[in-house]
């Protein structure tokens, strides 16, 4: 077993080499791995200075995988709190400020008292001060209007915004892939 304390993740990338998930990162604990492994569902393309060990046979912990099947990205994202803070880039869309997730919420633009809906194109990322401040008013009323206009977006947008938001722990045998995948200038 591992040293306690430490999880060695192991990095999961689609059959097309990249990560299936940005934000947050598609990680596996390395169990896991190990068990696609031995079921042959992924291969491994780098692995942790660190082995396993069962009666039989010692197996080094993988640190980088890739599935062998491809997964399609579902086409319709999730309308959850946190995908409508990730098509925003977790900035609030009346003060154009960035906030950690904690001190986000969200605003109906034309409120629920006056018959707004909850759907991505009535629901915004704002802080807590800016929310308060629209309160129940229309945009016009209050001149408070998002900065971009809200409409749904696709599975492949939200990975795009997922890009820029690094997560907070990265092996050094994941950079490459997550480098190599970055877009050239466009
Ligand atoms: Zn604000």
């Amino acid at each position: 077993m591992p040293d306690g304390g430490q999880h060695f993740p192991a990095l999961v990338l689609n059959a097309d080499f990249r990560p299936l998930s940005y934000f947050p990162l598609s990680v596996w604990a390395w169990q896991d791995a190990i068990k696609a492994v031995f079921l042959d569902r992924v291969s491994v393309l780098s692995e942790y200075d660190v082995e396993v060990h069962s009666p039989s046979l010692a197996i080094r912990l993988p640190s980088v995988i890739a599935l062998k099947d491809y997964i399609p990205a579902s086409r319709k994202p999730a309308f959850t709190r946190f995908n409508v803070f990730l098509r925003d880039g977790f900035s609030c869309q009346y003060c154009g400020d960035r906030y950690p997730t904690h001190e986000l919420t969200f605003d109906h633009v034309v409120p629920r008292s006056r018959g707004g809906r909850t759907t991505w194109e009535n629901v915004v990322t704002a802080c807590a001060c800016c929310n308060l401040r629209k309160g129940s008013k229309l945009p016009r009323e209050c001149h408070m209007f998002p900065r971009l206009k809200p409409c749904q977006p696709s599975t492949w947008e939200l990975q795009e915004n997922g890009r820029a938001f690094p997560p907070n722990y990265l092996h050094t045998s994941w950079r490459d892939y997550l480098y190599w995948d970055s877009e050239l200038e466009s």
